[in-house]
């Protein structure tokens, strides 16, 4: 393994100092947290991003730092030994995410068991996708978890985990409606979830609407809003279609060309993503959680441009 955590530090700060990243006058004085999503690695060069950039961010005092889980188990004994060396090496509270989409109850429920016996302590727990993406028709296993509420229900019952969930701020799109969907996550927070983390939603007004509509139907865990930088335009519009998360036409426009001239975009992603979460700060939002791509570079200055100071983010004991 290759890990050269040194130079992408230095590269990062060497961003830190562009103009068109700038903070401006109105810095909002911190209070944040924030957590980090990375994806198993595939290869000794993802490898070697992969613990780069986890290396890099654990500065930022992370609440946790979790791994995903791939589509159908593919990654199932990956995540849960990056979860537990991320806990030993960096000492950082780690999340392992599971699915439980085409598999039987007690498959899910051994490696919830697994993960126990190796000290992992937090699931994000998740439903999944089909084998064909989530257009897919979806028919639950007659010996499955059929929806995630039922597979929180069920790693609940097994150990004592703390479970964070996925709520949708643009509704999923296999939801019947709003209100089924948001319904659908009351029940997952019944059964035991303590977070809810959002899909990513780059329309801060759909992001408030959705916060009242969750507070109003009797939700009171943290949700906190998943923020994904945008490292390639064109892959991410073709995602947030295929997700049912809206990219607002001024977006479209902003990003017209700009999967071309790197710099730029990574200039722009930062500087976008800390007005998107500024704005979501006026809210009241506290706690980001970045899907880093396995990338620190975009996150770090995201981080550093919104107040979420190694110091202050260790004081607030989210
Ligand atoms: C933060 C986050 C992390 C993710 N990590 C991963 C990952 O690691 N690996 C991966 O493969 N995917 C991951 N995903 C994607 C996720 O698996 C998909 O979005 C999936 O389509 C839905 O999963 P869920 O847990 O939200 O499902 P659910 O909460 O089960 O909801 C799925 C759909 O079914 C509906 N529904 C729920 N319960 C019922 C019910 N009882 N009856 C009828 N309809 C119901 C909901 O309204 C929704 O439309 C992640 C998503 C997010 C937001």
């Amino acid at each position: 393994m290759n890990i050269q955590p040194d130079l992408a530090l230095e590269r990062t700060r060497r961003r830190r100092k562009e103009p068109d990243v700038a903070l401006g006058a109105t810095a909002i004085p911190s209070q944040v947290a924030v957590s980090f999503e990375f994806f198993p690695p595939k290869d000794p060069r993802q490898e070697t991003s992969f613990w780069t950039a986890a290396t890099c961010l654990r500065r930022w005092n992370p609440t946790f730092m979790s791994v995903t889980y791939g589509a159908g188990g593919s990654t199932r004994g990956a995540t849960g030994d990056l979860v537990v060396t991320l806990q030993q090496r960096l000492g950082v509270a780690g999340a392992a995410h599971l699915t439980s989409i085409g598999a039987r109850r007690d498959e899910v429920d051994a490696v919830a068991d697994a993960y126990w016996a190796t000290g992992i302590r937090h699931i994000v727990a998740l439903r999944g996708d089909p084998p064909r993406g989530v257009a897919a028709r979806y028919t639950p296993r007659r010996d499955g978890y059929p929806f995630a509420d039922a597979l929180v229900a069920g790693l609940k019952r097994r150990h004592d985990f703390e479970i964070s969930v996925a709520a949708y701020p643009e509704v999923h799109p296999q939801a019947a409606s709003a209100a089924a969907d948001l319904d659908h996550l009351k029940r997952k927070i019944d059964a035991g979830a303590s977070r809810a983390i959002t899909q990513f939603c780059f329309d801060p007004a759909a992001m408030e609407r959705f916060l009242d509509r969750a507070s109003a139907a009797g939700i009171s865990v943290p949700i906190v809003p998943g923020i994904l930088p945008i490292s390639n335009f064109t892959r991410l519009a073709a995602f947030a279609e295929a997700c049912g998360a809206r990219i607002p036409l001024d977006l479209h426009t902003q990003c017209e060309g700009i999967d071309t001239e790197p710099e730029r975009r990574d200039r722009f992603a930062v500087a976008f993503a800390i007005a998107q979460c500024r704005a979501l700060q006026k809210l009241g939002i506290r706690q980001f959680h970045f899907y880093t791509l396995n990338r620190a570079d975009l996150v770090e200055g995201i981080c550093a441009g919104i107040g979420a100071d190694t110091e202050q983010a260790r004081r607030m004991h989210i």
